[in-house]
């Protein structure tokens, strides 16, 4: 973990005994900010790592507590914009925000949210490629906060293992579910199904749209974004070909 200070103690009250609710970034962090380094990147939509940056206190406070704080600073928010909050539309908005974030679709930030997954024998020896394709899922883009949504096409060739197949939308959900950036989705997801399935024969790609580039920035609504992860076999060509025109998606 890069960030010394800890969750608590960014939350801790400042001398005047309110919450500084500012993240403290260290010099480098704000040397980046004041020349805008963190705007550049985020429109390029660069990701650092394969795994999602967390903290190592990421979940010393309760869901409840996270719920209780995001919602006082969502209202913040609100408040500096200029909203009322005492319209009767407006005032449950920073609580539905903080749940919403918590319970649903941040929720696989928590690996206590993460599907168990059900394998089972390969007993009746099907040895072929096996595609679950367009999963819907919705993502948020962790630059901007806003939706990436789209459709994931996955395969695998067993290794002996077999997956329930709802366990495959299980996962793309599960990893959805975070701030993320397209390429990490589409690593993690294949990683996953790798270990699970204990294969490297394990194939995804996402298609999916950026709100952040349709409805901002850019604001480009017919482009869609597509990553791939091709493991062992989907390497050689047949094997991926095989794949892509089950999906549709050959060239
Ligand atoms: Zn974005």
């Amino acid at each position: 973990m890069k960030q010394k200070e800890t969750l608590l103690n960014s939350l801790r009250p400042n001398g005047n005994g309110k919450h500084n609710g500012v993240h403290n970034h260290n010099k480098k962090d704000q040397e980046k900010l004041e020349n805008g380094k963190y705007e550049e990147m985020g429109d390029e939509h660069v990701a650092t790592s394969y795994e999602t940056p967390m903290r190592d206190d990421a979940f010393e406070l309760s869901d409840d507590t996270k719920i209780k704080l995001i919602e006082e600073r969502f209202r913040e928010i609100m408040d500096i914009l200029g909203l009322d909050l005492t319209d009767d539309s407006l005032n449950g908005t920073p609580h539905r925000v903080a749940k919403m974030y918590v319970k649903e679709i941040f929720s696989g930030l928590n690996p206590e949210n993460k599907p168990k997954p059900t394998m089972f024998e390969n007993l009746y020896k099907y040895n072929e490629m096996l595609v679950e394709k367009d999963i819907t899922f919705y993502s948020n883009c962790e630059h901007h906060f806003v939706p990436i949504y789209g459709k994931a096409h996955v395969a695998y060739i067993s290794s002996g293992k077999v997956i329930g197949l709802s366990k495959i939308n299980r996962i793309v959900q599960y990893y959805a579910r975070r701030p993320q950036v397209q390429e990490r989705l589409t690593m993690q997801i294949g990683k996953e199904l790798e270990k699970m399935l204990e294969t490297e024969n394990v194939a995804v790609i996402l298609d999916a749209d950026h709100m952040c580039v349709s409805s901002r920035g850019v604001q480009d609504t017919s482009s869609s974004t597509i990553t791939s992860y091709y493991g062992g076999k989907f390497q050689e060509e047949n094997t991926r070909n095989e794949f892509l025109k089950y999906v549709d998606m050959r060239k």
